[in-house]
């Protein structure tokens, strides 16, 4: 997502430029529609970018393990910095700070880097496809979201007794069996 800023650095400390977006963006393994608005101010350094954006990442459901569209919202807040003097064209000194965004010397802010930095950010730490996932079979991996499977239910304590009789049906005592191993 590139916005071409040329003018604006040529412009009075404070000006602004509103736009509305709707761009494909690479993010991370997918490719995602990112939608919003986005506000840049001139700085006496740069241009603050403000972005309130939104998008979908396919993302994997920690549960079930199905890849599902994980809405997210990117609240962007960054100050980029030239490295080329807009009249003049000559090199700019970058601030000391570690990973700052930069606009190149053509003068294109290129918003696509904070774009997947905020969003692998915003994906939360155990993404669920459903807030009530049945998530998977823990006997036999069966995604449960699918209907039942064939497995016992887990906490298997009315089902002992059952198998108790079923040892003693074939002549087997539960000791004896022990015995054996
Ligand atoms: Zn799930
Ligand atoms: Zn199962």
């Amino acid at each position: 997502m590139q916005i071409n800023v040329s003018q604006m650095l040529k412009e009075t400390i404070g000006s602004i430029r509103n736009y509305e977006v709707s761009e494909i963006v690479d993010i991370g393994e997918s490719e995602s529609m990112v939608q919003g608005k986005v506000r840049l101010m001139r700085t006496d350094r740069g241009i603050l970018t403000r972005c309130s954006l939104h998008t979908e990442l396919k993302v994997t459901c920690s549960r079930c393990l199905n890849l599902f569209g994980c809405p997210l919202v990117l609240n962007i807040e960054e100050e980029c910095f030239p490295i080329t003097e807009v009249v003049s064209g000559a090199s700019l000194p970058l601030p000391d700070e570690p990973g700052c965004f930069t606009i190149d010397e053509r003068h294109i802010l290129d918003l696509t880097e904070a774009i997947r930095q905020y969003a692998l950010l915003a994906i939360p730490m155990k993404p669920l496809c459903r807030e009530d996932c049945a998530g998977l079979c823990p006997g036999c991996g069966h995604n449960l979201n699918q209907g039942p499977c064939n497995c016992l239910p887990q906490g298997t304590e009315p089902y002992w007794p059952e198998l108790s009789k079923l040892a003693l049906a074939n002549d087997v005592s539960v000791n004896e069996w022990k015995g054996t191993e």
